[in-house]
């Protein structure tokens, strides 16, 4: 049993020896000749995936990865998630804390129409790094790419502007691609399924039915475009999100009005997480803020919660109110949208779905879910360029990945299993053949009884 146990073990590593071998080199074939393309279809929720038809995006994970849901950073806003995605940190590190910012050292307003690059310096973008590496990017749209960040936009890009069709960035991202060998990276963004989200909120399932269809056509566009470049199967693609979306009510409303006079604070963003500066008595506004809705809570700056990772930054203002789930702080007046984001990133509706194809990603896979800081270092990985620090984690990615040897969990189990099987079944045969032996010294044993039979009774003594 020995012998086979360890015959067993010698060719189980013999195996996991030549296919990691193998590995590096698919690694290093993958790092060396695939270009990455990165695309966010602003506010697509997870569980639309479970509530509506996706033929296009079906197709394309069904030969690739699907991932559940992501859990994305605090606020759950466009901006910071975006920047999330390409730099790997939370909103407190990359300084992009909501689509509307005051700094207190530059006594500046950012708005998401601000192309200045202090804004965006306190990290580095993925397209910057991989430029700084040797190759190029492109971006069409992606937030921030338009922005000298560390004196560099991304190698091609558009000025942002809404009006350019989703057919004109893709068509746009392709040539590039597929024109210049040199660019590594790509990055595509689109303002839906969110726009539609928030102007009729996510329950209105006509009107969601009907955008969605749009958004899987143009996923559909986008394996035809890659297919028709020669790119679609040389390519690795990661289609994702920022966020999900909530349904929002006019009787979901929290008017700061009832609660305090606009003298006593001046507002930075307001909802559904509101940055708010006291003008006067701090502890005073603090309180009338704390106690003023039971949806809404109110924290001062150093009693965040460490989890949301909002807080170790300057350009969180001294006192942030967060709306609970579908509700609308307001200061007076009715409600701005039906939909809307930016509450804790905890909640399955401000979650985004992930889906990967390409030649590094395996097929058909399924993942239940990861932190969406985690695509960075999968993307720097794949690109073969140093990552900068961040907050993601490979290992929590990387089982996606055809590189790398990764049993699940009910494959380890079946392997146990089988092994425990096959060794007891080896014993008992063992056992049996044992058993069943011709063994030298019993027959003259039982000869020697017999002869004596009479002498060697003790009954007959
Ligand atoms: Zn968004």
């Amino acid at each position: 049993m020995l012998i086979s146990t360890l015959l067993w073990l010698a060719v189980c590593c013999g195996f996991a020896v030549s296919e990691h071998r193998g590995n590096d080199t698919v690694k290093e074939t993958t790092q060396m000749t695939h270009p990455l393309l990165l695309v966010s279809f602003d506010g697509f929720r997870a569980d639309y995936l479970k509530m509506y038809p996706f033929p296009h995006l079906q197709k394309f994970f069904s030969d690739g990865v699907l991932v559940d849901y992501l859990t994305n950073v605090f606020s759950t806003k466009t901006f910071p998630n975006h920047y999330s995605l390409v730099t790997g940190l939370y909103a407190e590190s990359h300084g992009i804390l909501a689509s509307r910012m005051y700094d207190p050292q530059t006594k500046k307003n950012f708005t998401t129409a601000d192309s200045d690059p202090s804004w965006w310096d306190e990290a580095t973008p993925i397209w910057v790094s991989v430029q700084n590496s040797g190759y190029k990017s492109a971006a069409a749209m992606w937030p921030g790419s338009d922005v000298k960040i560390h004196n560099s936009t991304a190698t091609y890009f558009f000025p942002y502007n809404p009006k350019v069709t989703f057919q004109e960035r893709l068509g746009n991202l392709t040539k590039w691609l597929k024109d210049d060998p040199a660019v590594r990276f790509a990055a595509l963004y689109w303002e839906e399924p969110d726009h539609t989200g928030h102007m009729y909120g996510p329950d209105n399932t006509l009107e969601m039915t009907k955008v969605l269809k749009e958004v899987d056509n143009n996923i559909g566009l986008l394996m035809e475009q890659l297919q028709q470049a020669g790119l679609w199967g040389n390519i690795n693609v990661v289609l994702t999100s920022d966020h999900g979306m909530a349904q929002c009510s006019q009787e979901r409303l929290i008017k700061l009005d009832s609660c305090l006079n606009r003298t006593d604070y001046s507002v930075v963003d307001l909802t559904p997480v509101a940055a708010i500066i006291p003008l006067n008595n701090v502890s005073r506004v603090y309180s009338l803020l704390n106690k003023c809705h039971t949806h809404m809570r109110a924290y001062m700056k150093a009693d965040i919660p460490q989890r949301l990772h909002y807080k170790d930054n300057e350009r969180i203002q001294p006192i942030i109110l967060v709306a609970d789930e579908g509700w609308t702080i307001v200061q007076n007046g009715s409600l701005p949208r039906l939909g809307d984001h930016g509450y804790d990133n905890t909640l399955p509706s401000m979650h985004p779905f992930l889906a990967a194809h390409g030649p590094a990603f395996r097929k058909g896979y399924h993942l239940s879910s990861f932190n969406s800081v985690d695509i960075y270092p999968l993307m720097c990985h794949l690109l073969g360029i140093p990552a900068m620090p961040n907050n993601g984690s490979f290992v929590k990615v990387r089982c996606m990945l055809v590189s790398e040897t990764c049993a699940d969990l009910a494959v380890t189990v079946g392997i146990v299993i089988g092994v425990l099987i096959v060794l007891t079944t080896l014993t008992c045969l063992f056992r049996l053949m044992k058993s069943r032996g011709p063994s030298p010294s019993r027959p003259f044993a039982r000869l020697e009884l017999q002869d004596d039979d009479d002498d060697d009774d003790p009954l007959l003594d």
